[in-house]
């Protein structure tokens, strides 16, 4: 979970988890011209898990929240997210989860929030995509105690994205 844990938790426990489809094509070319050629440290994929897969695979949720979520190299998109999310938008989005499988997170915190904004507008804006134009995501970001403010993650995001290679 991670922009609105919260609500995501409640609807979680009252509903079970909501369904996973696969991410409408328009949508998957996106998240993958960001994923670029994959984890650093990947192998192949191996169905048992037994290597590290190079690429996430992307699912789609019919939540109406504007959301993303990365997991194990699994990467959840909200219904709300590809409806009203701009390309560029959505790009950083796509880049932000990703960043998390790529630098290997393991739950939330300020600093790993921060560290996949950076990642992930380096990725998008490699990727071709507008930075500074997608960094109008932030306008759905729910402040909370795992998320430093928006301010500070928008100047993340700007600073970081076109400046330095994927990974520096
Ligand atoms: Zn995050």
């Amino acid at each position: 979970m991670d922009w609105v844990a919260g609500v995501a938790a409640i609807g979680a426990a009252l509903l079970g988890p909501p369904e996973q489809t696969a991410l409408p094509p328009a949508w998957q070319e996106i998240a993958l011209r960001v994923a670029g050629p994959g984890r650093p440290d990947c192998t192949r994929y191996e169905v048992d898990g037994t290597a590290w897969p190079c690429l996430p695979r992307f699912t789609l949720d019919q939540s109406r929240a504007v959301n993303g979520w990365s997991r194990d190299g699994q990467i959840g998109f909200t219904r709300g997210a590809i409806e009203r999310l701009t390309a560029d938008e959505f790009a950083l989005l796509a880049g932000h989860e990703i960043a998390h499988w790529y630098l290997g997170h393991n739950g939330s915190s300020r600093q790993a929030e921060l560290a996949a904004d950076r990642l992930g507008a380096q990725l998008a804006c490699r990727a071709g995509y507008d930075v500074a134009s997608g960094s109008n995501l932030f306008r759905f970001l729910h402040p909370d105690r795992h998320h430093p403010a928006r301010a500070t993650r928008i100047e993340a995001a700007l600073r970081s994205g076109c400046q330095a290679e994927p990974g520096e």
